[in-house]
């Protein structure tokens, strides 16, 4: 995994600081009980300039994360979006990844700390495809994780919270542990739910499938994307439950996600899947490519241009 290497500013509470000054106290409630909510968003470069890849869609489910854990974040929706926008441009950055956090501070501690001021951050750096290009191009090798999936009884699944990734720590380590590339974890009744940080999608027979939401996988963006680009390109989709037997059977496996994109699966737990081709996959991640740099018109109204964030509002998203 390649070291972050840092950029100029971090949008912090609202101003702009230098990278290395956007600090907190050891003792920040947030980094003790894992009480945070974040996003993944890219922006990427295209012909006009660099533009963020449905950055709306990803603040809101930020929101909607702060919601479900009764997190009161004190700046609106057009804020941190602007503060996303303006932080890519302050930066001079084109092809990089985003990361707002907002996140319980300083103050009280023990587990229930409702009164603690809840402070936001935004951070942007190059960040290459996750999973490697070499993955994108030859697909990567999976083993079913022994860690089931967090279960919407435990924490609300939807939300980005970073309580939820110890989850996906063990999971991911377990599986480099074990000489694989990425885990895919299974919900505690046995279905399959997604990898440690990307939704899964199945093609079998000319259909094209993924969890259903109440399988308690996170809700990608890149996941709805997808389906968006399936549908438009004529690929059957429905939304399917599937178990572990089902992959192994499959004719192509991907995972996708803002920092994966669309990457191929070739083997779970050393089962080739299918013939070692993913035409469909291929197809799909090929068009994803050319919707997040601009190259396809249908797909613009995805993406909010970083050098122009003066006239973005969210009524024109
Ligand atoms: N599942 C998990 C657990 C994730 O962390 C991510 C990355 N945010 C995804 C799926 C993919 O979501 P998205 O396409 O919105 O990045």
């Amino acid at each position: 995994m390649e070291e972050l290497q840092p950029t100029k500013k971090i949008w912090f509470d609202g101003k702009f600081v230098p990278w290395d000054e956007a600090k907190v106290h050891v003792l920040t409630h947030g980094l003790h009980y894992g009480y945070a909510i974040f996003e993944g968003i890219r922006a990427n470069s295209t012909p006009k300039g660099p533009a963020i890849f449905r950055l709306k869609e990803h603040i809101k489910r930020l929101m909607a994360g702060a919601k479900a854990y009764r997190m009161q974040i004190p700046y609106t929706e057009d804020q941190l979006i602007q503060g996303c926008l303006n932080l890519v441009k302050e930066n001079g950055l084109n092809d990089c990844y985003v990361r707002p956090i907002v996140f319980s501070s300083y103050g009280e501690m023990g587990v229930n700390a409702g009164k603690n001021k809840i402070t936001g951050a935004i951070a942007a750096w190059e960040w290459g495809s996750y999973l490697g290009d070499e993955g994108m191009e030859k697909g990567i090798r999976c083993t079913v994780s022994s860690w089931a999936r967090i279960d919407p009884r435990t924490l609300p699944p939807h939300a980005k919270c970073s309580a939820n990734y110890a989850n996906s720590i063990l999971a991911k380590m377990d599986a480099l542990s074990a000489g694989y590339d990425e885990a895919i974890m299974l919900t505690v009744g046995g279905l399959v739910a997604e990898g440690s940080g990307e939704n899964i999608f199945r093609v079998k027979d000319g259909i094209l499938s993924t969890p259903t939401k109440t399988a308690g996988v996170l809700e990608g963006i890149t996941r709805d994307s997808v389906i968006q680009i399936a549908k438009d390109n004529g690929i059957p989709f429905r939304e399917e439950d599937f178990i572990r037997e089902d992959m192994f059977t499959a004719d192509e496996l991907f995972f996708c996600g803002t920092a994966a994109n669309v990457t191929p699966i070739r083997e779970v737990d050393n089962r080739v899947i299918g013939n070692g081709k993913f035409p469909v996959t291929r197809k799909i991640q090929q068009t994803y490519l050319d919707a997040i740099h601009g190259k396809i018109a249908k797909y613009e109204p995805w993406l909010s241009y970083a050098s122009t964030p003066a006239i973005y509002t969210s009524e024109k998203a």
